[in-house]
């Protein structure tokens, strides 16, 4: 038991410093509800922005802070107008990744009822699965590595190994079963290019493996291209996918676009010891200050945030708060009549933060 858990919050850039608040706020109001437990915030400075500033894109004292917490939290980080000297962006939160190997990146897919979603067809409403990208080797694993010779040939090189893939594997198993325990379909998709390459045939292999230990699930598989397909003809039938980095960084981003797009998707990057929480979009800065950007990403990053937490310290009361935010989301947005910016109406960062705090209280 304990009363307080510590936070690193890192905002960021752009309006990963508008949203970060609106999701604390959130947060706190819903552990208020439960009961007893208090976030401890403590900020740690990191981004394009401080990098402009300072020269330094993540200084140690922030990763102190992030070494200490008990969970980070992210805003959004990079900006396309400042890079380092060979032209890549600043990415913290990629760096957090591979510093604290968190392999497990959790990019929900829900739609929200009175969001207006992509597709026409009324199953849509439905939609509602998890994307588990293995977040720090695949094809990003070449990060800082790739080489051009005599300007002529670039080259990168994906990594696939057994040891990253059965702690994948075994947490979407795992994250599979607890959603069939909640009433979801308990089957989990393996999502390759098996056909083509020995590296994803060796994946496929290790995930095979690996459902012989979880009975219980159906486990079966989809190459990367039917799977594009699946997810737009057909998303409501998935449950849960698994997949390598860099497909998994392009199929998040389609996933997203069905349900009301960036400002609509969570997401959580989650290892043995650390986890990071943040929305799936950038920083956003062609409408920073203009009070447009939705939190909802953010609001349900942070409750992925309460959810992880609750578990991992057995702190029912935390991941209960957390399942408050996600229901005060759905009823702030039931009626219709609240539309975000992007999607054509009105409601931005404030309006849609107020709405949520509103349903909680
Ligand atoms: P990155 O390159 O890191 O993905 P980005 O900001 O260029 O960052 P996205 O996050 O994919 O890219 O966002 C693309 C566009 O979608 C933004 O420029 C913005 O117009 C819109 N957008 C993203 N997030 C939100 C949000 N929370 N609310 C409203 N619009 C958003």
């Amino acid at each position: 038991m304990t009363n307080e858990f510590r936070i690193a919050v890192m905002p960021g850039d752009g309006i990963g410093q508008e949203v970060t608040p609106a999701a604390l706020a959130v947060a706190d109001a819903a552990l208020a509800k439960t009961g007893g437990i208090r976030l401890i915030r403590e900020e740690a400075p990191a981004g394009a922005a401080l990098y402009k500033e300072t020269g330094e894109a993540f200084p140690q004292t922030s990763r102190s802070i992030c070494d200490k917490a008990d969970a980070i939290y992210l805003g959004a980080m990079g900006l396309p107008s400042v890079r380092y000297a060979d032209g890549t962006e600043i990415a913290p939160q990629l760096d957090l990744r591979f510093m604290y190997n968190l392999y497990a990146g959790v990019r929900p897919t829900r739609a929200i009822p009175g969001v207006k979603v992509a597709l026409a067809d009324p199953r849509a409403a439905d939609i509602d699965f998890v994307l588990v990208r293995e977040s720090t080797e695949g094809l990003f694993y070449s990060r800082g590595k790739g080489t051009v010779e005599d300007d002529a040939t670039a080259r990168e090189t994906m990594q696939i190994t057994r040891a990253v893939s059965e702690r994948v594997f075994d947490f979407a198993f795992k994250a599979t079963e607890r959603r069939r325990t909640q009433g979801k379909a308990g089957r989990l998709t393996l999502i390759d290019k098996a056909n083509v390459f020995t590296a994803f045939a060796f994946f496929r292999k290790i995930f095979d493996e690996a459902a012989g230990r979880y009975p219980t699930i159906a486990a079966d598989h989809l190459y990367v291209d039917a799977a594009a397909l699946v997810m737009v003809a057909q998303p409501w039938n998935l449950d849960v996918a698994v997949t390598e980095n860099m497909f998994g960084d392009i199929l998040s981003d389609l996933a997203a676009g069905l349900v009301g797009g960036m400002g609509y998707a969570p997401s959580a990057d989650i290892g043995d010891e650390h986890a990071v929480f943040q929305p799936a979009h950038g920083s956003a800065p062609d409408i920073v200050g203009t009070g447009k950007a939705n939190p909802v990403a953010a609001i349900l990053s942070a409750a992925m945030m309460l959810d992880w937490l609750g578990a991992r310290h057995g702190e029912e009361r935390v991941a209960e708060a957390g399942r408050l935010i996600d229901a005060a989301v759905d009823a702030a947005f039931a009626d219709g009549g609240l539309v975000t910016c992007e999607l054509g109406g009105e409601a931005g960062t404030r309006a849609v933060t107020d709405a949520v705090l509103a349903h909680l209280n």
